[in-house]
């Protein structure tokens, strides 16, 4: 097929003017935060995004204050946007017993679809070149030059960075080993996401737990609040694959649920929703694509971290694609690299949240453990360090 002139990369892709050309699939956290690094740093990038900016995702929206200094360097002023710094935590049993802990470092709240549409803006004035409502559908390698393929066109580059999310159809074609799992206590989960308006402390994130999941509340901007839960797929299918049936059979039966659900006024009709959510190992490197963010590893929503660990992987990434796109190493060189910084940065982190993950969701383990632990608080404290970084 004769390619329009403007959509080939390929005239970018050998190095132009001392600089080559990355094209990132996918423009969440970790492409977007990449992108305006290597944008920075006077390098072609040409990004896809099949949703067009802004949309609702689901997501927590309390994001660790490890990303604060790096969100504030690509360019976005928190400082400036009011936000709520969240500091305490409370986690509900199903049976609605309580512990509250402080949390150390703590986080901030605001919605993806202010968080993710500012650093698009921020990407285009850098020079990004953004494809809204392009779903790519394939990403071939071929003699030191990809091919990426969209339903309009094809494009060529040197580099791809692979920021698709939990599961897209890129997993799928490629038939990556986390997608040929049988469904298995790490997988086949879904997610659910409200804004809501309600009566909550601003400072505080609570987690409530229900059987086979937990829903967490914080606050985002404008006194919104995020109400956001993770259950399995057998949750719904129970309950008639009706999410009200479920939220009123199952969530509200721990009484600080019911209380929020029937006291507050829901923003959008419907909730955003996604389904098939895998914390199985992933690989970081597939097909001489570095993956970044969620498709490199998804860590459990409880230990609340996956935002700050897909901007500090895209900060990995950079580095290595700033040197080999320098020639300072070999692709060779910057896929192993990349691999073990990955690797030496969050695969504890990983591990212990799919350990914590196996500790919530059955009734009678989540009541014993949040009555026993209570009185350990150097214990909840020591599970929360073990799954946050520190400020990159
Ligand atoms: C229920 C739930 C609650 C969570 N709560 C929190 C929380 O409170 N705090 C926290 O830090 N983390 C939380 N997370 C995790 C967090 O949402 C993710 O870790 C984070 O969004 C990862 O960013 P990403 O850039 O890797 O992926 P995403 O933000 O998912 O971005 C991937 C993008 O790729 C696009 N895409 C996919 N396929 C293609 C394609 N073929 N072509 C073009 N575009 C494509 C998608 O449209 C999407 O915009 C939660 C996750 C869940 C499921």
């Amino acid at each position: 097929m004769e390619l329009p002139i403007s959509n080939k990369l390929s005239n970018l892709g050998s190095p132009f003017g001392g600089q080559g050309a990355v094209a990132i699939i996918g423009g969440g956290l970790a492409g977007l935060s990449l992108s305006i690094q290597l944008a920075k740093a006077g390098y072609k990038v040409v990004l896809f995004e099949k949703e067009k900016y802004p949309f609702h995702k689901v997501c927590g929206e309390y994001i660790s204050l490890e990303s604060w200094n790096f969100i504030e360097h690509l360019g976005l002023p928190l400082s400036k946007m009011n936000l709520p710094i969240i500091k305490n935590l409370i986690v509900s049993s199903p049976g609605g017993k309580t512990i509250e802990s402080n949390l150390d470092l703590g986080g901030f709240g605001i919605s993806r679809y202010l968080l993710d549409y500012e650093l698009s803006k921020i990407a285009r004035q850098n020079g990004v070149e953004i494809f809204e409502e392009t779903k790519v559908n394939d990403i071939v390698f071929e003699s030191g030059l990809f091919t990426i393929s969209t339903s309009t066109a094809t494009f060529q580059s040197t580099v791809v960075a692979g920021t698709f999310g939990k599961r897209s159809n890129i997993d799928v074609k490629w038939s990556r080993d986390f997608i040929k799992q049988k469904n298995n206590k790490l997988n086949n989960y879904i997610g659910v996401k409200y804004h809501v308006q309600t009566t909550f402390a601003p400072g505080t994130i609570a987690l409530h737990n229900f059987k086979d999941g937990y829903c967490g509340i914080s606050q985002i901007e404008n006194d919104e609040y995020c109400l956001c839960y993770l259950t399995t797929a057998q949750n719904l299918k129970t309950n008639n694959n009706s999410i009200s049936a479920m939220e009123k059979n199952v969530l509200q039966k721990n009484s600080h649920l019911k209380k929020i659900f029937s006291s507050s006024t829901f923003l959008y009709q419907y909730p955003v929703t996604i389904s098939q959510i895998s914390f199985d190992k992933k690989s970081q490197v597939q097909n001489h694509v570095l993956l970044i963010g969620d498709a490199a590893g998804m860590i459990t929503p409880l230990c609340g971290n996956g935002m700050s660990m897909a901007l500090h992987g895209s900060k990995i990434a950079f580095d290595k694609i700033d040197k080999f796109l320098k020639k300072q190493i070999t692709r060779e060189q910057l896929e192993d690299q990349y691999r073990i910084e990955w690797n030496k940065n969050f695969a504890n982190r990983l591990q212990m949240g799919r350990v914590i993950q196996s500790l919530f969701g059955k009734i009678w383990i989540t009541n014993t453990f949040i009555s026993t632990i209570k009185y350990f608080p150097f214990l909840i404290r020591r599970m929360i360090s073990s799954t946050h970084g520190k400020p990159f």
